[in-house]
């Protein structure tokens, strides 16, 4: 418990009901801090590691169980977002250790860009599922969607298969940036490599934080793209399914 007091996390926000965050009902905790900069992201206000509300590691557990009964009736749990959450993850490790007494099922939403060290690992013996970002294959067009490698994402992706944590790998659509049949092809044989993988989330790039990059006086790199249809990621979907994949989209 002492170490619940002295134990602090950066919090962007709570969201509780939350139902596109994993399985189930789901309380949301958006972390502060991410040191990507994807050029799609609808939350820069979760960028700067400076800002955020300080919450202790108490303060955060005790928010989420007072959700347990209804995560628990829809088979839920907390999903940890952000941001990226593994940039406080010394801080986590106590905060799922917390948890997982209290028997609350923890999803891990993430791009998985950390060192893979022994706090990631003790995190992830603690963690019931991982949704991961996989936000470009071809490493020079991830460096340029996002200003850092994909290298680490890969690993992390390894550590997950290793340990067979049963993951939900998330791809954000974007028009004529991934939204080729050949780059859903080169996903699909990707994916096939790891058979931790449940499934593969297509989420359709969307403009709704565009607002937000102007508050922050940000110009937003993606003015003129639009938002990909129904259809077209019905199709990638397709593609994936052929292969045996499983899918998850809004239909
Ligand atoms: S990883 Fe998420 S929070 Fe970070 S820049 Fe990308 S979309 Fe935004």
């Amino acid at each position: 418990m002492e170490k619940l007091n002295d134990t602090y996390l950066k919090v962007h926000s709570y969201e509780s009901g939350g139902t596109v965050d994993g399985p189930g009902i789901r309380f949301v905790v958006f972390t502060q801090g991410c040191p990507l900069r994807c050029q799609y992201c609808h939350n820069p206000d979760t960028w700067d590691a400076k800002g955020g509300q300080i919450k202790t590691a108490k303060e955060v557990v005790a928010e989420v169980l007072k959700y347990k009964k209804f995560m628990e009736f829809s088979g839920g749990g907390v999903t940890f977002s952000g941001g990226e959450p593994l940039m406080q993850k010394t801080s986590l490790l106590p905060i799922f250790k917390a948890l997982k007494r209290q028997k609350v099922h923890i999803a891990l939403d993430t791009a998985g860009t950390t060192n893979i060290d022994e706090t990631t690992l003790n995190l992830l013996d603690l963690t019931d599922m991982v949704l991961l970002d996989v936000k470009h294959l071809d490493d020079t067009a991830h460096k340029k969607l996002t200003g850092l490698t994909n290298e680490r994402t890969l690993d992390f992706l390894n550590v997950l298969r290793d340990k067979n944590i049963r993951t939900w790998v998330r791809w954000v659509v974007v028009p004529n940036i991934n939204d080729s049949a050949e780059y859903g092809e080169k996903i699909a044989g990707f994916i096939k490599q790891y058979p931790n993988v449940e499934l593969v989330e297509l989420l359709p790039y969307h403009r709704s934080g565009v607002f937000k990059w102007k508050e922050l006086g940000i110009e937003y790199p993606l003015e003129n793209v639009p938002e990909p249809t129904k259809e077209a990621i019905k199709e990638l979907a397709g593609i994936l399914e052929k292969q045996g994949i499983k899918t998850l989209y809004a239909k």
